[in-house]
């Protein structure tokens, strides 16, 4: 992974500076990938678009802060010395961004997407088996009426909803539905999951 310049940004609560790491370029080396369409890369860092700013803990959007200057990748300047970097939203974070009032399409579909990684975080790998909470059920469904059913990426992302709320037959009609080769994989991994009444988020094993 090669670093890109650091952005100084301008938290818009407190004036505090705010570090915001760039990626020059990456590659998903080493990565894994899950059936609810989280990814994680360690050649790719996350760059997240709600944030936590470090000094007044206020969730911003980090797009919507001014710019006070860039810093080269490796360089010690200390222009910015009070600048630290951005603290990342944690379910209840995500929870209470949505109740903000008037949030766009995009910035509700972000917040409802990041909350169901979020809450399946636990859930990852060996996590614990840990059933869907009340507010995550709400939450999938929300996200679930939001999605394109034209849109081959958002068909399977509401197939994994219904296997994740234990809605099975539901999730299979979707999968029955014809998709993309590129999806073949993905729709196969997760039409087993569905046949054996898994509802926890997996682990894709892509077979190269
Ligand atoms: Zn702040």
């Amino acid at each position: 992974m090669l670093p890109g310049p650091t952005i100084i940004k301008k938290c818009s609560e407190c004036s505090g500076s705010i570090e915001e790491h760039t990626i020059a370029s990456g590659n998903t080396f080493g990565a894994t990938f899950w059936t609810d369409g989280k990814r994680d890369a360690p050649m790719l860092p996350d760059q997240p678009w709600l944030v936590i700013c470090p000094h007044c803990q206020a969730l911003i959007w980090i797009d919507e802060q001014a710019e006070l200057g860039e810093v080269e990748p490796f360089s010690d300047s200390e222009i910015y010395k009070s600048a630290k970097s951005y603290g990342v939203p944690e379910l209840q974070d995500y929870f209470s961004a949505l109740k903000i009032s008037n949030l766009s399409k995009n910035k509700e579909r972000y917040l409802r997407l990041r909350a169901w990684w979020s809450g399946n975080d636990k859930r990852r790998g060996s996590g614990i088996k840990q059933n869907l909470s009340d507010d995550e059920k709400e939450n999938l469904q929300a996200l679930d009426k939001m999605l394109d059913t034209l849109d081959d990426n958002d068909r399977l992302m509401k197939a994994e909803i219904k296997r994740e709320l234990s809605q099975f037959e539901e999730a299979e009609a979707i999968l029955r539905e014809s998709f993309d080769s590129e999806f073949s994989q993905v729709v196969s991994i997760i039409s087993e999951l569905v046949q054996r009444r898994e509802s926890f988020v997996a682990e894709i094993n892509y077979e190269n």
